[in-house]
């Protein structure tokens, strides 16, 4: 069963081996957990619905369900639901089994000047999905039940599915046919390929098989103004592409209903291995080349010192640390070391090939092995474990969030240096050090983006760690904005974004994007207040 109130599966839990508490105590300071409210104690908060009186079928209204869908994974939202203020509820949510029901809903939508929020996992980290306080009632509408294979053109190599499939049911329907999409967000157990697209999402592997752009093929969207249907060319020069007007929309057009994608035979070979470099511009310079000379890798991230003295803490027992690290002083690596994964995927002479090439440009950046294979093993076997170490920190009365670009080569390195200090320095009015930490975790041959992770104490109550957060998020997204990068390379806008939309799309952008979501959605009833922030509900 899902948790209500927090990441993943109830049965799941991460713990930290108990050297993590005293290095958290160490570097913030010591902590207390804040209380957690029960899911009784909300139910009881849920006010009446004010679609109560309407007679539909679909229309689910009790206080569990509305709760449910009320939040996503934000660090706002998980503050929300562990105190057990959620402030506002769908008045319903709705689980449609069809496109036709989809229209039916819109259409009631209409008839009662209800506002839709489209819910795919409900994994937004950026206030996508939370409703705001509205004159109007809110139906939040989740794909959940729409998510089968719905045809598989093996020739083309496109497959369509209903767009609430989770990553799970994706790869498990397409593996059963020989297939993959390839596409590993690390929300995958929970996030679905409607969301993928409407907040342009970005996988682990997308050094191999693109971005969703890449894979998004087309499908078709029941918006207020009727359906719009995205025909699978493979390529097109009839004017501007529609397929990119509805890519990262946010749920402001309409409603994904179908999503097909282009799909690559399951490859016979995938290894994945974690090196170490003796420094952070080496590993950095290390990175850059090998994309630039176009190695084949299908993943490749590096973390700076910081994020790799942290990782190592939190994950490896003190023991098998201490090892580890004399084994690497003994190869030269020591203080300042940069932790590097990458992953090798397809057919297996290729496979090797592509490990050869990596290897002479690692070698040459004095990248060290240690173990081969066994590192990078263990970080494919947990990468979907690692949302879970929320849950972990938080027993111990710590708050973890993160926040994430991308720009040009020529800037990354001082952004992530600037970002770092303004965010580590946040909170020094009130004494209270922030722990901050970066990876490059997609690199392209123009630049990267930088996904940054911070650490702190949440304080007395949640007012404080609420506050807390609001004035570091206030300081990353100003030095994304002050760097010129873009306010989101993976998470999307939502309503967390909005504010600092503008700085990268311009009056006229911005302005062009509004009339847009006008003539889809003239009453202005998807979504309102996400993507675009003058646009109140
Ligand atoms: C622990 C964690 C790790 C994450 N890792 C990654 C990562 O590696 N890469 C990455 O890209 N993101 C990541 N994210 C962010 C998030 O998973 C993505 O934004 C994801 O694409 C959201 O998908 P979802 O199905 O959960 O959509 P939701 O959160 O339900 O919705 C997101 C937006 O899409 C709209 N939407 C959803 N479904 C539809 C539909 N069918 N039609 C129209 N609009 C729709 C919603 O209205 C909303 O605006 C992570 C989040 C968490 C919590």
């Amino acid at each position: 069963m899902r948790r209500w109130n927090g990441w993943g599966d109830e049965s799941i839990d991460m713990t930290l081996p108990a050297s993590a508490e005293s290095l958290l105590s160490e570097l913030l300071g010591s902590s207390a957990p804040l209380p957690d409210a029960s899911l009784s104690d909300v139910v009881g908060q849920v006010p009446e619905s004010r679609l109560a009186g309407i007679d539909h079928a679909l229309l689910e209204r009790d206080a569990e369900i509305r709760i449910r869908h009320a939040r996503g994974q934000s660090l706002p939202d998980w503050l929300a639901m562990r105190s057990g203020h959620f402030g506002i509820f769908p008045d319903a949510v709705a689980r449609p089994e069809s496109g036709e029901q989809v229209r039916e809903l819109l259409e009631l939508a209409a008839e009662h000047d209800a506002i839709v929020i489209p819910y795919g996992g409900g994994t937004s980290v950026a206030g996508h999905i939370t409703p705001a306080e509205s004159q109007r009632p809110i139906i939040t509408l989740a794909l959940t039940k729409m998510n089968r294979l719905l045809d598989l053109d093996e020739a083309s190599g496109v497959a369509t599915f209903g767009a609430g499939a989770r990553g799970p049911e994706v790869e498990a329907q397409l593996r059963a046919r020989g297939y993959t999409l390839g596409h590993f967000p690390q929300s995958w157990e929970l996030s679905t390929l409607g969301g993928w697209v409407a907040s342009r999402s970005s996988g682990q592997q997308s050094l191999r098989y693109g971005r969703i752009e890449q894979l998004f093929a087309g499908g078709r969207i029941e918006t207020p103004s009727g359906p719009l249907d995205l025909p699978t060319f493979p390529a097109s020069a009839a004017g501007p592409d529609l397929r990119e007007l509805v890519l990262g929309s946010e749920g402001r057009l309409g409603v994904f209903t179908e999503v097909c994608v282009r799909v690559s035979p399951l490859p016979d070979e995938e290894i994945f291995e974690t090196l170490f470099l003796p420094d952070w511009q080496r590993a950095f310079d290390c990175a850059r080349e090998l994309v630039r000379q176009r190695v084949g890798l299908s993943m490749l991230r590096v973390a700076n010192p910081a994020e790799t003295f942290t990782g190592l803490r939190l994950a490896v027992d003190k023991k098998q640390l201490g090892w580890l690290e004399r084994l690497l002083r003994l190869r030269g690596i020591g203080e300042g070391k940069c932790m590097l994964t990458l992953g090798c995927t397809g057919h297996r002479p290729a496979v090797h090939e592509t490990q050869q090439q990596a290897r002479t440009v690692l070698r040459r950046h004095g990248a060290v092995a240690l173990m081969p294979g066994k590192l990078g093993r263990k970080w494919a076997h947990g990468r979907f474990r690692y949302p879970y170490l929320r849950e972990a920190l938080w027993r111990l009365g710590y708050a973890v969030d993160t926040f994430e670009t991308a720009l040009d080569w020529s800037r990354v390195d001082g952004y992530i240096r600037d970002a770092e200090k303004r965010v580590g320095t946040a909170l020094s009015d009130q004494d209270e050090p922030v722990h901050v930490f970066t990876h490059l975790s997609h690199i392209y041959r123009q630049g990267s983006s930088a996904y940054t992770s911070y650490l702190y104490r949440v304080g007395n109550d949640y007012d404080t760690a609420l506050e807390r957060w609001r004035i570091i998020k206030a300081a990353a997204s100003q030095a994304i904005v002050d760097w010129g990068g873009t306010i989101s390379h993976q998470h999307g806008v939502g309503r967390d974004h909005a504010p600092y939309l503008q700085a990268e799309k311009g009056e006229l952008g911005l302005a062009a994007l509004g009339t847009l979501f006008r003539r889809f959605d003239p009453d202005g009833r998807m979504n309102p207040g996400v993507l675009l922030p003058e646009d109140k509900p």
